[in-house]
Parts: C-alpha cells; structure tokens; sequence
C-alpha cells in the first residue's frame, strides 16, 4: 500500500507524490517495526498537497536534530570537564553520562521525519497491498 506520511492516506492511482528516502533511520524504524511485528510495509510517500507542509515539519525536525545533538554534547563535554576537575574518573559515570547523551539525542527520532526525493512519482495501483 502506498501511504502520504503526512496525511496517512492511502494514496490514489493518478496521484502525483514525492516518494520519500530510504535512509538508516528508516531501515531503523522498519527493523524495529519488525521485531515488533506491528510492520505495515507500505511504501511511504508526500502527497503533492502534502508538500508545504512536509518542509515546515522537516524543517523543525532538523532543528530539533540539532539542538538536540547540540544538548548532549554540553552535557558531555560538562560531564567530562567536572569528572577531570574533581579527578573522579570512573567508568561507571562515563557509561551513565554516554546514556544520557543518547537519550537526548535520539529523542527527536521518535518524530522522525524523512526527507524525500525531489522528483514526484505518478502513484499507479499495480504496487499491492
Ligand atoms: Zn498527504
């Protein structure tokens, strides 16, 4: 089934979308998906009408991204110049510090929003369900 990731439709034949990329993160999503066997394999598009409206969302989400990057590597680079200043190293707190730094990071992932190609694609029906 072809769906827009933006308005969750089911996209008709005639239909004009922007398929999106298949990067690492959404091989990701779909792996884990998998493992959880709630994996919808539908082939994931931007529905023309839809297009504005991905830009501004992808456009916070890549805010969000860094930010967010940004975010955990203070708190690390803060985690690690406190750990030198006190000369209380232990692996222990490095662990829990790289943790956290992960945390925040991939917390914009659970709103991920993937970029798609520029060229659109004329939906025909002949993809299954
Ligand atoms: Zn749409």
């Amino acid at each position: 089934m072809k769906v827009c990731v933006i308005c969750k439709k089911e996209l008709q034949p005639g239909i004009k979308a922007y398929p999106i990329v298949e990067d690492v993160i959404i091989r990701a999503i779909r792996s884990i998906k998998r493992s959880l066997s709630v994996v919808k394999n539908n082939d994931l598009y931007v529905c023309e009408a839809d297009l504005p409206m991905h830009g501004k969302i992808r456009k916070s989400f890549e805010r969000n991204m860094v930010i967010a990057a940004f975010a955990s590597a203070v708190i690390f680079v803060l985690f690690i110049g406190t750990a030198i200043l006190s000369a209380r190293f232990d692996l222990l707190g490095i662990f829990s510090a790289l943790f956290l730094c992960f945390c925040i990071f991939i917390i914009p992932l659970f709103w991920y929003v993937p970029s798609i190609s520029e060229k659109t694609v004329e939906v025909t029906n002949n993809g299954g369900a």
